[in-house]
């Protein structure tokens, strides 16, 4: 018998930033242990918990009890609390609050305040005269749906009966309100099986034919789902549970597993024979397998054969007998990437991303904890599966930046894969044919080790890239429309060799900026500081900030005039023109208004592979990891659209986004042709993407940060001042500023000192009705930068009333805008 500890360290699912000890009760001493979820009083109500750690000893004043252990087995393993801890420190986010995020939605118990019968109302119900109609039937529903919320049972009642009504049953005694616990809402699922029983009891008389298949189909199988049962014998369900009762075979209930991988994945029957780059990669990394933490860096041009390393790396780890995980970016559905690793490791393999239900993303993440699934590959939330022993960590484009989550927690999932593996003495591999210039220049550093793919497969060459010039010839002053002559050409002869077209261009809808024809004024977001986007298909314009949409036929907001004009390119106004351009090709567009529904983004797919698409146009959806032997031809409308974003790493997105979307064409065994429109035909961004040189955009980069002092030299820390009234959100912002100034000159720090930029208002100055402000902190070193942003929480706390002003911290920032 282990000694069981008095006390329970419990991250509590609330903003409260450090963990609380709580008393453990002696009945509940054998249950609890770490990664158990509890129930725990705080204030005065109650709240779900994570079990950190059993202790023996507190210096916490004012020791509360445990209320309960909500789980009988751990939900995610103790080796990973001190990840959870680490996660919580860095980002300056309360633990329970991480755990929380961490873990599948839907699970945590909630108190309610539970409407339900007395013994009194329970006595008029059965003796109802007198009665008025109201409460009766208020009376009768609450006995229908047992003890429910006020606002679930005025709903049952279509609104027939308010609050007020309630109220006055209460004060009579008919009903009592009492705080309850409603479980979480995602539980297993679980689903009647047969088996054969040990001893059937088989009749003198014999059996019916059918009852005589059913008993040779059991014996020749374990147990089976009563569907499929069903669904092999015709009669067997009303059959089973006869048969059942006179004990001839045995029906019991099982948890399944939801699968969120719809459709059938064959499995693949002979692995490629690696190359000789390809090979000598693994061989790296599989020796590093064994030798302890370590983070690698593989730079492989497109096309060159990484997922297989990933995947023949992945076997090494679990012949080792420990897990792996593999980060993909997120996209809307199961990508190649997952598809490929299913279709090797069968069952084994698990799927964690944000496009799965609570129920399946709450069974894929059982399946890893209970040990059936060694294999976790899913979008930046993947970070999170609860292996115990996980030996390797792949990040695949690891450049991407979905990896970057950007609300509550703000983590950065491919940073937390080098930090996890650290943790758990593991290697990290992060992959890409554009890598991020920090991991490039940790590489450098010698942070990480470099490993390199120069080469495609079967040596196909690279696509060839032709720039072609949108500026407007001197003296016209018109610009180029965006189907340029030489795009329409090459259109023409690809069309004409019946090989498929790749049109991309970073922006959806008919038109970005529509305006007035009479004022001139762009038609703007009424909540956000932006112009919106018409839309025809949905006959709107929308604004892609908040969401808000306002019908097409809507006058000018400053001058009234009904008539506006479409200014501004979209994917939608370019499938238009193509359309007219090109009559006989079948044309399809992917972008986030033609993927929304559930499929949508699956059929596009297959269209294009199975040719019946020829010609695809598509916003940055298109750049991620598709592999389609048949697109020889890429066009970039315009390569300069996220060049211009007041953000220092507006550069580094237009390199990787141009590079990554060039590496389409041609990955089959006819050679590709690339053709990059542009306004900045001389940009190093643009020369490079079109070299596909790497090495040589890298260099220049790298340059402009040193000398402006932006990361990878320093590091930088956000803080986002957001509220709904002008000048209350700008006095705040101030004295936020005012607070790290303080901070900053009470601790001068010689060569690691902190640089304070602003408060100014955001490039993006309002958004969904909230005025928006900015700090930004630079140091060379995180630690002081941690504790400027500590002390500025603090501070604010104390000091100002909040009056619906938020303080976010954004550690590492992204998104400057
Ligand atoms: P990357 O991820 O680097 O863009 P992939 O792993 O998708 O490249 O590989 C590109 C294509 O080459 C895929 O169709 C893959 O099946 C194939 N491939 C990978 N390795 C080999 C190999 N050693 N021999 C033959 N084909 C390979
Ligand atoms: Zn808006």
């Amino acid at each position: 018998m282990p000694e069981h500890k008095s006390y329970a360290e419990i991250a509590v699912a609330l903003p409260i930033s450090k963990p609380l000890t709580y008393r453990v009760p002696d009945i509940l001493r054998p249950h609890i242990a770490p990664g158990k979820r509890v129930l725990v009083p705080v204030k005065n109500t109650s709240a779900t918990g994570y079990t950190l750690a059993c202790v023996d000893h507190t210096v916490q004043e004012q020791v509360k009890d445990v209320i309960d252990v909500l789980d009988s087995v751990p939900v995610f393993p103790a080796s990973m609390v001190p990840f959870f801890r680490w996660i919580a420190d860095y980002y300056l986010h309360p633990i329970g609050e991480v755990l929380r995020a961490a873990l599948p939605g839907g699970l945590n118990p909630k108190p309610f305040q539970a409407i339900e019968l007395s013994p009194a109302g329970r006595h008029t119900l059965e003796t109802p005269e007198g009665l008025n109609r109201h409460r009766r039937q208020v009376l009768d529903t609450i006995n229908r749906l047992g003890p429910t919320s006020e606002k679930a049972l005025i709903k049952a009642l279509d609104g027939k009966i308010g609050s007020k009504t309630l109220r006055e049953m209460e004060k009579s005694g008919l009903v009592t309100v009492k705080k309850k616990i409603r479980p979480g809402r995602t539980q297993p699922k679980k689903a009647l099986f047969v088996r054969a029983s040990e001893k059937p009891r088989v009749p003198p008389s014999g059996l019916s034919q059918t009852r005589q298949r059913i008993l040779d189909y059991l014996s020749t199988h374990e147990a089976v789902p009563l569907r499929t049962l069903k669904g092999e014998i015709p009669g067997a369900g009303r059959l089973a549970r006869k048969m059942a009762d006179a004990g001839l075979l045995e029906l019991f209930e099982q948890c399944v597993y939801r699968d969120p991988f719809g459709e059938p994945i064959e499995s693949e029957t002979n692995p490629h024979q690696l190359t000789g780059e390809q090979s000598a990669v693994l061989k790296t990394i599989t020796r590093g397998l064994s030798q302890g933490f370590k983070t690698y860096l593989l730079h492989g041009v497109t096309g060159s054969g990484k997922t297989e390393v990933y995947m023949h790396a992945v076997s090494e780890t679990l012949k080792q007998g420990r897990q792996a995980l593999v980060l993909v970016p997120e996209i809307a559905l199961i990508s190649q990437t997952e598809r490929r690793f299913r279709a090797r490791f069968g069952d084994c393999v698990a799927l964690l991303h944000s496009g799965l239900s609570a129920g399946e993303h709450f069974d894929q993440w059982m399946r890893i904890v209970e040990g059936k699934a060694k294999i976790a590959i899913g979008a930046r939330s993947a970070i999170f599966a609860p292996f115990e022993n996980p030996g390797l960590f792949i990040v695949d484009e690891e450049h991407d930046e979905s990896y970057k989550q950007e609300s509550t927690c703000r983590y950065n999932a491919r940073d937390l894969a080098v930090v996890r593996a650290k943790q758990q003495d593991a290697i990290a591999v992060l992959g890409s044919a554009t890598p991020s210039l920090q991991s490039y220049y940790n590489v450098m550093g010698k942070k990480f080790q470099g490993l390199t793919l120069n080469k495609r497969i079967e040596d196909r060459d690279m696509a060839r890239v032709t720039v072609v010039d949108l500026r407007p010839k001197t003296g016209s002053g018109r610009a180029k429309p965006l189907i340029t002559d030489t795009l329409k050409t090459a259109i023409e002869e690809t069309l004409a060799r019946k090989e498929q077209i790749l049109l991309f261009l970073n922006r959806r809808g008919f038109a970005n900026c529509p305006a007035c024809l009479s004022c001139g004024a762009p038609v703007r977001c009424k909540y956000c500081e932006v112009t919106m986007t018409l839309h025809r298909q949905a006959n709107a314009y929308k604004c892609h900030y908040c969401g808000h949409t306002a019908p097409h036929t809507a006058p000018c907001r400053v001058c009234g005039n009904a008539k506006i004009i479409p200014i501004g390119t979209g994917t939608e106004k370019v499938q238009a023109k193509i359309e007219a351009l090109f009559p006989q090709a079948r044309v399809d567009r992917m972008d986030r208004d033609t993927t929304r529904r559930k499929g949508s983004l699956v059929k596009i797919l297959r269209n294009l592979k199975e040719g019946a698409t020829d010609i695809l146009i598509g916003t940055q959806m298109v750049a991620k990891g598709h592999h389609y032997p048949n697109i020889t031809l890429v066009g970039i409308l315009c390569a300069d659209l996220s060049l211009n974003f007041p953000d220092f790493r507006s550069g580094e997105r237009t390199f990787q986004l141009l590079a990554q979307v060039a590496g389409r064409a041609g990955r089959g065994e006819r050679p590709g042709r690339v053709i990059l429109q542009t306004f900045n035909p001389d940009h190093f961004c643009i020369t490079t993407a079109k070299e596909q040189d790497y090495r040589a955009y890298f260099d220049q980069e790298i340059g402009f940060r040193q000398s402006a002092l932006y990361p990878p030299f320093c590091r930088l820390m956000q803080v986002i001042i957001t509220g709904r009234d002008k000048s209350q959100t700008a006095r705040y912002a101030r004295r936020a500023g005012q607070i790290c100034r303080e901070v900053i000159s009470d601790h001068p720090r010689g060569q690691h000192s902190i640089q304070l930029l602003g408060p100014v208002t955001a490039p993006l100055s309002r958004i969904k009705d909230r005025y928006r402000w900015q700090l930004l902190l630079k140091g060379t070193r995180v630690d002081p930068l941690h504790q400027v942003a500590r002390t500025l929480r603090r501070r604010t706390a104390q000091e100002m009333p909040r009056k619906g002003n938020r303080l976010i911290i954004d550690v590492d920032p992204m998104n400057m805008l």
